[in-house]
């Protein structure tokens, strides 16, 4: 349920309106617009149906709308102007395309400081690195884990862009945020209750990858966990979902990005390199994604994709990265964005 102050009420009228929500054991969660105030009330259903007489009427509301969809927090109507997260200073959402590269894995310091020297150069604003690898066979390189971090961190310093690492579980979270500007949760994890409610409590913003088999619904309710613990920053990321076909690695549901753009707030990224698992259609799905709406992109880059220790196969070398970037160029021009 979301209470809408009208245009010219008082912080006084705020407050108490505010007061009387959490007098009856409901949270709310105040959103200061240009000309209006917002106050969305979570919690208990029945209390909120009991309490939504006297709101209509309090003074200075406008009106009381019920929010009809499991997600609430996360829904457009809860809060109708997009979010824009900030990772480590770099905006994602708003009118500038955001591109998080790097490579699936940190496998060695030269590795990664190539990576992330040739993604700066070509135009990236985000760094991308596993240390802790979530492989389908567990005699698959598993990640450098604590060293992998301080070398995503060493590359941060160096180039200036903000680190997106993922976290496995809760008890990677804490070295994770140690060394991270944004915590990872990947398409295994989304719906990691525990993981989900702890990464609601850390202090950096989340990017939280579609599940290969969920629905836009799940992954919506999965955010809904992150911010129902208090943290708004949240960016969901397209990776591709579970199809028939043995052309692509997974089916990219770009139909997903519209879709997520009309029903919540929160930025929306999408990860080709997952979605295709080949190169060569990285490209083309990477502008599809943007001429699509989307909010970014995450893309894997490896300074040498042949001798990588995970996801080769669906790796940029920095050269056709760039090539990618200066192709997605007139793209988001003719959308009136920048990249
Ligand atoms: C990754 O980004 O390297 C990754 C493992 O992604 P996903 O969780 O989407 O498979
Ligand atoms: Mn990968």
């Amino acid at each position: 349920m979301i209470v809408v102050m009208e245009a010219g009420a008082s912080e006084r009228q705020v407050q108490a309106v505010v007061e009387r929500i959490r007098g009856a054991g409901l949270n709310t969660h105040i959103s200061v617009g240009v000309s209006r105030t917002v106050i969305g009330v979570v919690g208990d259903d029945r209390t909120k149906e009991i309490l939504r007489e006297s709101l209509e009427v309090a003074s200075g509301v406008e009106r009381v709308v019920a929010i009809l969809q499991p997600y609430k927090l996360v829904s457009r109507e809860f809060l109708p102007h997009d979010t824009v997260v900030t990772a480590g200073g770099q905006p994602i959402g708003g009118a500038r395309v955001a591109v998080i590269a790097g490579p699936c894995s940190v496998e060695s310091r030269e590795q990664i400081l190539a990576a992330a020297d040739g993604v700066k150069a070509a135009g990236a604003t985000l760094l991308r690195g596993g240390a802790f690898k979530p492989r389908t066979s567990p005699y698959s390189f598993q990640g450098l884990e604590e060293e992998g971090l301080r070398l995503l961190a060493e590359a941060r310093d160096r180039t200036g862009l903000p680190v997106v690492t993922e976290a496995m579980d809760a008890a990677q979270l804490e070295l994770v945020v140690r060394y991270a500007d944004m915590i990872q949760i990947g398409a295994r994890n989304m719906q990691n209750y525990t993981l989900l409610r702890e990464a609601g409590r850390a202090r950096l913003p989340v990017l939280l990858k579609r599940g290969v088999s969920a629905t836009i619904e799940e992954l919506l309710m999965a955010a809904e966990y992150i911010l129902s613990e208090g943290n708004y920053q949240v960016v969901l990321c397209e990776r591709g979902i579970r199809g028939f076909n043995g052309h692509t690695r997974y089916t990219l549901d770009l139909s997903a990005v519209p879709v997520l753009k009309q029903l919540t707030h929160l930025p929306v990224l999408v990860d080709p390199s997952h979605g295709t698992g080949k190169w060569r259609y990285v490209a083309p799905m990477a502008r599809a994604a943007v001429a699509a709406g989307a909010d970014g992109l995450m893309v894997e880059v490896h300074p040498d994709p042949a001798n990588a220790l995970s996801d080769g196969p669906q790796s940029l070398n920095i050269e056709n990265f760039a090539g990618l970037m200066a192709s997605l160029r007139p793209i988001a021009g003719a959308l009136g964005r920048e990249i």
